[in-house]
């Protein structure tokens, strides 16, 4: 289990990661949201995330699709622990970063390539938008 918390400290949870990585995602939905070039993130089963402290608040938005994608935030801070996609069923999407093991994890992939800055350097493996195997595109551009 990895121990996550926002920035305030009024919420934190752990979640089970099935690998100790950092997926990375370019895409417009990640910059917009985190203020940054990609969002750290992995996609587990919705059962492997314990809240352990606090409440989280609900940001929904619609993808092009017309799914919804629930962000789930600190009501304090605004740190984003995870999102839902309804298109993903039983799966979410977690910040790795919050995470206190983050330092130690390295990138496994990099999703949205085709978004990526043009100075920001490829780490790791990298698709246009998902891996194949994947179950939806996580977000639209
Ligand atoms: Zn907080
Ligand atoms: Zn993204």
């Amino acid at each position: 289990m990895e121990q996550g918390s926002c920035h305030c400290g009024q919420t934190a949870w752990e979640v089970k990661l099935i690998d100790k990585v950092h997926i990375l995602c370019h895409c417009g939905v990640c910059q917009k949201l985190g203020g940054g070039p990609a969002s750290l993130n992995q996609i587990v089963p919705k059962e492997n995330f314990k809240l352990k402290k606090g409440n989280l608040k609900v940001y929904t938005y619609y993808g092009d699709s017309g799914k919804a994608v629930r962000c789930y935030f600190c009501p304090n801070c605004t740190s984003h622990a995870y999102h839902h996609q309804e298109i993903m069923g039983n799966h979410i999407v977690v910040r790795t970063m919050l995470l206190e093991s983050a330092r130690s994890m390295p990138p496994g992939a990099e999703i949205f390539g085709k978004a990526r800055l043009p100075w920001v350097k490829e780490v790791a493996q990298t698709f246009d938008t998902m891996p194949p195997d994947e179950p939806e595109p996580k977000s639209k551009l």
